[in-house]
């Protein structure tokens, strides 16, 4: 079985709408996300236009702030509070990477932790990580609907998650306790990552290596989620050896086609999630 992130994005952004819809004649509001994006990175500039355009399809306000890459820490920290303050935002995402001189984490840790879409607040980590109600981080999130799509229950399933960055591997691994999964967390130093694989009913690879998973690392009916994108001579591939993984495994996530089209769609359920909350308070 092929995984249609595609599809599943669709369907979810077509709920989403009809959310979007309810809230707007029960509020007379609807959620507004807010993007910033500071200097010229190329890819960045892509995933903000998807993102506005996403969110106005499904009837959000959307917002995009761009600033020069020479600006000052300050003034982004100013403007973000300023949001903070704002009731008509709801989400704010501020677009990474940033320029150098731009101190991520302080960055990260202004955005108020209700209006953290990309769920990257320390709050929000803690909570996610105590199983507490959270901003869950965007691609994660969408891994996790995209497993649920193939097998409704993970209870002790063992699942291999191979990277540990706090935007992907971590994250991931505690949604897959809050599922009763069994996870084991793999990395760089990781001594042999293809036993540590076929012992895998479920395996989530977020690595940036080019078709790393091969087929014999696989054991036979396991679910392979890859969240890589690689840009190569042969065009975007992930981190798993799709034609070699798709003879073995249950299903497998394609790419492009897979876990990105999630990502967005997950961004824009976390919108929403911050505005009802913000509204019941
Ligand atoms: P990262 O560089 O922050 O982390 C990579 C992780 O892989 C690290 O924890 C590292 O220890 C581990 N690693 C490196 N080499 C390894 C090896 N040989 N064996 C096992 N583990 C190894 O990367 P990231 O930000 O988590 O992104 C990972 C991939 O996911 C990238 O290709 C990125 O483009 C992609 N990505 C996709 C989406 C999406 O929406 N689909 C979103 C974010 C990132």
């Amino acid at each position: 079985m092929i995984i249609d992130g595609k599809k599943a994005a669709a369907e979810l952004r077509s709920e989403l709408k009809k959310k979007v819809d309810e809230l707007k004649s029960k509020y007379n509001a609807v959620p507004g996300l807010t993007v910033i994006l500071v200097g010229e990175d190329a890819p960045s500039k892509i995933y903000v236009r998807n993102k506005e355009k996403s969110a106005v399809e499904v009837g959000l306000n959307s917002e995009v702030i761009k600033y020069p890459a020479d600006l000052e820490e300050k003034v982004l920290l100013d403007k973000i509070r300023e949001l903070n303050n704002n009731e008509k935002v709801s989400g704010i995402l501020v677009q990474l990477p940033l320029p150098k001189h731009i101190n991520k984490r302080k960055v990260i840790e202004t955005i108020a932790h209700g209006k953290d879409v990309d769920g990257f607040h320390p709050m929000n980590v803690g909570n996610l990580s105590s199983g507490y109600d959270s901003s869950i981080p965007c691609t994660p999130f969408g891994c996790s609907l995209l497993l649920k799509q193939v097998e409704k229950n993970l209870s002790g399933k063992h699942a291999v998650v191979i990277g540990r960055s706090n935007l992907n591997g971590k994250p991931m691994t505690q949604l897959l306790l809050k599922e009763n999964c069994t996870v084991t967390i793999t990395h760089s130093r990781t001594k042999d990552l293809k036993t540590e694989c076929l012992r895998a009913d479920i395996i989530i690879a977020a690595v940036g290596i080019p078709k790393l998973v091969k087929g014999d690392w696989i054991k036979k009916g396991a679910i392979v989620i890859d969240v890589g994108i690689n840009k190569t001579d042969s065009g975007l591939v992930g981190d798993v050896d799709f034609d070699e993984v798709s003879k073995v495994a249950k299903a497998v996530t394609p790419v492009p086609g897979g876990v990105g089209p999630m990502t967005i769609a997950c961004l824009l359920n976390n919108t929403i999630e911050c505005f009802q909350k913000a509204q019941s308070k």
